[in-house]
């Protein structure tokens, strides 16, 4: 053991906020090998491929290792990762040089692995490398957050994020389908600090959030509203909203579906699927002098039937 070696350093980023995604170059490499994998049906030999795949979890971060996969002068391996934050190995405090472990890399790229989402449901097993690509899109991988009014990095399942909403954004929970919403505000000449408002709906057994709006479309100021999903696209399509707002004998009107909230709200707002006011209408509706924005939402979410 070298001196010096007694304790690591540097600090371990915590397994569940690194959701990072290896380089498209890790990809590519992997796809000739794909097709042998086929063609020698690699799946029987997966669970006779324990110990390797044990081998292949870094034992500091726990995750599974990918090339380049390092080594000590001992023979313990670890992740590239976690190689540049720590001097010694975690194994025998031997001294970490830069080591490559080309072997293991090779024995890795003929394995199969499960989806490191597997713990919350997902059942699918991927050739190694094709792995990664996968987790950047599987259905079970974490929500982030979708409230809107500040960067928000919490991420995690539905029912995690609705406690998340409820007691860190205090944000307004509502039971049904229907709602009708007001929505006030002092001084609507001012959109510069984006204003912005967020209700969840709990209907049919999931969640809705209704995001309220002003900003500047180009030059002009808008009002926006729209509904977004908590939950993935495919069940998001299974259902239509209408929103209207309207006043003096005029209505606006928008039908829609909601999006998921794996589109993020400022991608929603820019593609304008929504219900968009433009300013004069909405201090006609709101009457009074136009000095106060006081708008009502009516709208409704229903299941479209298969
Ligand atoms: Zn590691
Ligand atoms: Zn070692
Ligand atoms: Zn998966
Ligand atoms: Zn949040």
């Amino acid at each position: 053991m070298s001196p010096g070696c007694s304790a690591y350093e540097g600090t371990i980023e915590s397994q569940s906020t690194d959701y990072g995604i290896a380089p498209d170059s890790i990809e590519l490499r992997a796809s000739p090998h794909r097709k042998n994998l086929t063609i020698n049906g690699t799946k029987r030999g997966v669970a006779s491929n324990t110990a390797v795949h044990e081998l292949l979890e870094c034992p500091v971060c726990m995750k599974v290792m990918y090339p380049p996969i390092q080594q000590c002068p001992n023979g313990h391996t670890l992740c590239s990762k976690c190689q540049l934050k720590i001097r010694c190995c975690p194994i025998c405090r031997h001294e970490l040089g830069n080591i490559r472990c080309l072997a293991l890399e090779r024995v890795a790229e003929s394995l199969e692995l499960p989806c490191k989402y597997q713990v919350v449901g997902c059942q699918d097993i991927f050739p190694y490398h094709g792995r990664l690509r996968h987790e950047q899109n599987c259905r079970f991988r974490p929500y982030n957050c979708p409230y809107a009014g500040a960067e928000c990095h919490v991420s995690g399942d539905i029912p995690f994020l609705m406690a998340h909403l409820k007691s860190d954004h205090k944000v307004d929970m509502h039971d049904g389908s229907t709602f009708n919403h007001r929505y006030v505000k002092s001084n609507p000449q001012d959109v510069e600090n984006a204003t912005w408002m967020l209700t969840v709906f709990n209907c049919y057994g999931y969640q809705f959030c209704l995001h309220f709006e002003a900003f500047n479309l180009g030059t002009a100021p808008v009002y926006m509203a729209f509904i977004r999903f908590m939950g993935d696209d495919h069940d998001a399509r299974k259902f239509t909203y209408t929103l209207e707002v309207g006043a003096h004998g005029r209505k606006l009107t928008w039908q829609g579906i909601p999006r998921s909230i794996r589109d993020s709200h400022t991608k929603v707002r820019d593609s304008m699927d929504g219900l968009i006011i433009q300013r004069n209408i909405a201090l006609f509706f709101s009457g009074g002098n136009k000095q106060e924005l006081k708008l009502k939402v009516a709208g409704r979410i229903w299941k479209e039937e298969a």
